[in-house]
């Protein structure tokens, strides 16, 4: 992209993508992105606007992001809500420090005094009294119309409905932000996972799905809290201060933050920055950064706001992707196959816009070799959806009772002693009836992968495997039903969670031939090996029937998945399980298809790039391989095309720099399209 109207065209695309984001974000609190895949895109949107010098231009730039939704009544504001300035760096802190002393014509003698606070992550809300009685609750909306919250703030715990406060001026609207605590957080997932519905990705989502909620009854069993800030309309201010203002509102009752700090500089605001990245895991509540202000008013005022933002006041962001916390304990988790996982329980913390209390440690040649330790303060990393691994150890911070674990000897579960096989570096239960691996055997089989049955996740099986509800995998089509009565008298279920688990088990009997493969759970056989048997036998008995020559025959099977195969058919209480199941469910066979050879996708390999806007990325590949394609996921030599979505990045680098035939998503489907008619 060279040209300012190629330039400008990408912004263009950029404004409705983020604008798309915006609306699922602040309206639905359903986003479909994460924030940092959303502040790359707003990143590029800056840099191209002043790249092409069109700052009149692109207005949604120097908006408050966000709409009121037209459920709630509007709220307007005299005072409007605006947003913050974000900075990433130590260097971007210094400046601003300095922009902001020249702003004010300070000498480099006089001192000028900046709060730092927490920069809370939940939603921010304005609360205004009028002759010391609440009257009006508003979200932020557009920053200029909120939406009217009122019942539902009343409900947020410790808030003051009635304030008393000498000089307490007629007119007085409180801001600040309602959240979640993480303890809250956890356990209201926990109780949304038992009812079989969806869960919230994090503390934000869930604090802003349960203060909009139209019936107030909802967000009072959310156990929200709150935290004021700073202010908008005031009839007059009986303070001079920010600092001035926190005392205010503590005598009027409010929550107010406990940690700000006052500094005179950028070493000591980034010593506040810091001190709280490695100690914000010990926050009962999720923070994404900390706040600077000046702290005098009248300096605030003579420094004034851009469109979106006050001049006086930044936010300095934590890395979205990595943060440091402290491993509470190191446990072993048992793999469906018996692999043993050493895992690495966490104080909970955002990583990646998700809470995560859990990270891999891979096996203990990496916990040997990155000297892990229980009671740790290390770094949690996490890209996109990949699971979040312990990058390293803050070794300043390992306390003198911090010991190294050793590998266990015996199975956590079943007491078996565990083994090593050839050269692997992973040990195993080799114990088939592990009652922990049996556990990850049922919760695979019910997983979105296989037959994805809503509501029947990890803790549904463990509860239903301890009743005795379910043994075996073809008991949650035979048995489970019928211990429907039971299971509504269980707690955290009630009639209704039980009819759509009784309804998600009846929709699972249809299933295709790749996700019932899929679904058994053979060591080696996953989602794109399950398709691969899937379309070579086209059914059931034909791959149970086809001995290792002809598996070894085919592309992708090899030695060990063959014999594993053989070896699962040969084990008569699996092919009794497998009958059971092929009567209580409907396969679908695969269309066998005889390929086009002169069709130009036939033979190829191709890699999906980038997000596609109208199929997904499954799909695609399973039609590209109905033309006798071959979908892979890395781009290398070997590859013959590549089809780059929105916002395709590395491989489609790696695709240009190898001179790979690159098409667009509409040119694959109109290549699929046009060969099929
Ligand atoms: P923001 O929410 O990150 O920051 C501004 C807000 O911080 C203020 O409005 C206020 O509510 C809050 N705040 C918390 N503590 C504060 C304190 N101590 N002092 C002052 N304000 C405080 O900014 P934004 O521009 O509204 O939202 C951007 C965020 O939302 C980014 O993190 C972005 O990634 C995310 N987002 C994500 C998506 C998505 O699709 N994933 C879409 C839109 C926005």
């Amino acid at each position: 992209m060279t040209t300012i109207s190629e330039k400008k065209l990408r912004l263009k695309e950029l404004e409705t993508l983020i604008k798309k984001y915006d609306k699922e974000y602040y309206e639905d609190a359903a986003p479909s992105v994460s924030d940092a895949e959303y502040d790359k895109l707003l990143q590029e949107a800056e840099t191209l606007r002043s790249q092409t010098h069109s700052d009149n231009l692109f207005s949604f730039l120097d908006n408050v992001a966000g709409k009121a939704s037209s459920v709630f009544e509007e709220v307007e504001f005299k005072v409007p809500m605006l947003s913050l300035e974000k900075i990433y760096t130590t260097d971007e802190l210094v400046d601003w420090v300095e922009k902001t002393r020249a702003g004010l014509g300070l000498d480099s003698a006089t001192p000028l005094a900046f709060i730092a606070e927490y920069k809370i992550d939940g939603l921010g809300f304005s609360a205004r009294f009028e002759r010391g009685k609440f009257v009006r609750g508003a979200t932020r909306g557009d920053g200029k119309i909120g939406e009217d919250i009122t019942e539902n703030l009343k409900v947020v715990k410790n808030f003051p409905l009635e304030i008393h406060a000498p000089d307490l001026p007629e007119v007085f609207e409180f801001r600040g932000e309602v959240f979640i605590s993480k303890s809250d957080f956890i356990k209201l997932n926990e109780e949304m996972e038992t009812e079989g519905k969806k869960l919230f990705a994090n503390p934000r989502n869930a604090a802003a799905g349960s203060l909009r909620q139209l019936d107030a009854r909802i967000t009072a069993k959310r156990k929200l809290s709150y935290i004021v800030y700073t202010y908008g309309e005031a009839s007059h201010l009986p303070f001079k201060t920010d600092s001035g203002f926190y005392e205010f509102a503590k005598s009027c009752g409010f929550d107010i933050q406990k940690n700000y700090t006052i500094c005179h500089n950028a070493e000591e605001l980034n010593a506040y920055f810091d001190a709280t990245a490695l100690h914000r895991a010990e926050v009962p509540f999720d923070i994404d950064g900390v706040v600077y202000k000046v702290d005098d008013i009248s300096l605030q005022d003579r420094l004034g706001t851009i469109a979106r933002a006050p001049k006086w006041e930044i936010a300095h962001k934590f890395p979205a992707e990595k943060a440091i916390t402290k491993i509470n304990s190191i446990i072993f988790q048992i793999g469906r196959t018996g692999v043993i996982t050493p895992v690495a329980e966490l104080a909970p913390i955002n990583v990646g816009g998700a809470l995560v209390s859990r990270a891999t440690l891979h096996n203990f040649d990496y916990i040997r070799d990155k000297d892990i330790r229980p009671k740790d303060t290390v770094f949690i990393e996490r890209a996109g959806d990949v699971i979040p691994k312990v990058s390293e150890v803050i070794l300043s911070e390992r306390p003198a009772d911090a010991t190294p674990v050793s590998e266990p000897e015996f199975c956590p579960s079943c007491g078996v002693k565990l083994i090593k096989i050839d050269d692997e570096v992973a040990l195993r239960c080799p114990n088939p009836a592990c009652p922990a691996r049996r556990i990850e055997t049922l919760r695979y089989f019910a997983s979105k992968a296989a037959f994805d049955i809503d509501g029947l996740g990890e803790r549904q099986i463990e509860l239903f495997v301890d009743k005795k509800y379910i043994e075996t995998l073809a008991d949650i089509f035979e048995k489970l039903p019928s211990h429907a009565h039971q299971i509504s008298k269980l707690e955290g279920f009630g009639a209704t969670s039980v009819k759509n688990l009784l309804a998600s088990i009846e929709k699972a009997r249809d299933i295709t031939l790749a996700k019932f493969i899929n679904a058994l759970g053979i060591p080696g056989i996953g989602t794109a090996n399950s398709i691969l048997l899937a379309d070579k036998f086209g059914s059931l008995s034909a791959f149970e029937a086809a001995g290792e020559p002809v598996l070894t025959s085919i592309d992708g099977i090899g030695d060990i998945i063959a014999k594993n195969i053989v070896s699962y058919f040969a084990d008569a209480a699996n092919t009794a399980e497998i009958n059971r199941l092929a009567n209580a469910v409907r396969i679908k066979n695969p269309i066998v298809k005889k390929f086009d050879a002169a069709h130009p996708l036939y033979g190829k390999t191709i890699v999906f790039t980038g997000t596609l806007s109208s199929i997904s990325r499954t799909d695609a590949q399973s039609l590209a391989r109905s033309f006798g394609a071959k979908p892979t996921s890395s781009v290398s030599a070997k590859t013959d095309i590549v089809v780059a979505g929105e916002s395709a990045g590395s491989k489609l680098a790696e695709a240009e720099k190898l001179n790979i035939k690159i098409i667009s998503e509409e040119e694959f489907l109109n290549i699929a399209k046009d060969a099929d008619a």
